[in-house]
């Protein structure tokens, strides 16, 4: 029997978005070994579209695309290649006159899923405000051995300093090694203060548990520890957006979760695409539905 979906719920057939564009090999396998075909993938994206729309439409987008599967050749694209679809838009950066790719409905993520595009990646602010970010990432990137559970810890010592400044905060897993802690901004700091703002942020965790974390980039540094990545944070910087599939073992997703689901053990690569685990996640309250309501200007000083 189907679980019953809670009122805010994405997950029934009556909400799932609807798309003209046609896919061209639709039971081919973007993910052979856990079988899944582009039509699952864009089963995916209608299912979660309504949950995702606000974290990627009108959005500098760097796209993941494997035509021949995530086994095959990966190409990481940020500019526009002959054949693609009307539905993925362009605009110019005015700052330095590089073209953008967005999307403005569903029928643009139909067309992504088209392309063979398996990530998606955003930049943190919209393309009518390309200077002034409406979020700020905490990527959570522990070295090889480091347990999970520490991961876990460190996310939520993020949190609980974030609290202490009033910052609002949400969490989501990566669907591969860590978790992403994302903080929603009224647009107004520039990259190079939110930028600012995040390093001396992993720089004051650093400090306070030098053992467990560092705000190194370098591998070196990072030995036995957990980088906290505050480099998604500047300009022309990319994040895998909410809701979007990995390319990784598992076609795992980058899953927006609550901090009970982080606090009672959820690894990072929970919830692969069209698992009964990731529809009964997605059948519950969605955790991050006022996200942008809850954002502040952030006050450097
Ligand atoms: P994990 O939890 O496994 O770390 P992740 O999504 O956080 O998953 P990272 O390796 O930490 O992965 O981050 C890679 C980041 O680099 C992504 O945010 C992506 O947007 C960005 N990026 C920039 N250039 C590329 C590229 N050529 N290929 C892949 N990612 C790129
Ligand atoms: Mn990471
Ligand atoms: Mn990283």
């Amino acid at each position: 029997a189907k679980a019953k979906p809670a009122a805010n719920s994405a997950n029934t057939a009556a909400t799932a978005a609807k798309t003209t564009v046609k896919l061209s090999h639709p039971d081919k396998l973007l993910w052979p070994d856990e079988k899944i075909s582009k039509q699952a993938l864009l089963d995916h994206y209608a299912l979660v579209w309504p949950r995702m729309k606000q974290f990627v439409v009108d959005r500098p987008l760097s796209l993941v695309r494997a035509p021949d599967g995530v086994g095959g050749q990966r190409f990481f694209q940020k500019h526009a290649s002959p054949g693609m679809h009307a539905k993925i838009e362009k605009t110019k950066n005015p700052t330095d006159g590089e073209e953008i790719l967005f999307v403005r409905d569903f029928d643009g993520i139909a067309a992504l899923v088209q392309l063979g595009v398996v990530e998606i990646h955003i930049w943190g602010c919209t393309i009518d405000k390309l200077e002034q970010p409406d979020q700020i990432v905490f990527d959570l990137d522990p070295d090889e051995g480091v347990d999970v559970k520490a991961v876990r810890e460190a996310a939520l010592d993020i949190r609980g300093k974030l609290d202490e400044l009033s910052l609002p905060n949400f969490v989501k897993t990566s669907g591969g090694k860590g978790f992403h802690v994302v903080v929603p901004l009224k647009p107004s700091a520039d990259w190079a203060e939110v930028k600012g703002f995040a390093h001396d942020f992993a720089r004051a965790l650093e400090q306070g548990a030098p053992d467990r974390y560092t705000a190194t980039l370098s591998k070196k540094a990072r030995t036995g520890k957990i980088f906290v990545d505050y480099l998604r944070n500047g300009s022309g910087a990319t994040t895998v957006a909410p809701y979007s599939s990995r390319a990784k073992k598992g076609a795992t997703v980058s899953m927006p979760v609550t901090w009970a689901e982080i606090e009672a053990g959820l690894p990072p690569n929970a919830f692969p695409i069209g698992d009964k685990t990731t529809l009964k996640r997605l059948s519950e309250a969605d955790p991050w539905v006022d996200f942008f309501k809850k954002g502040k200007v952030l006050k450097r000083g």
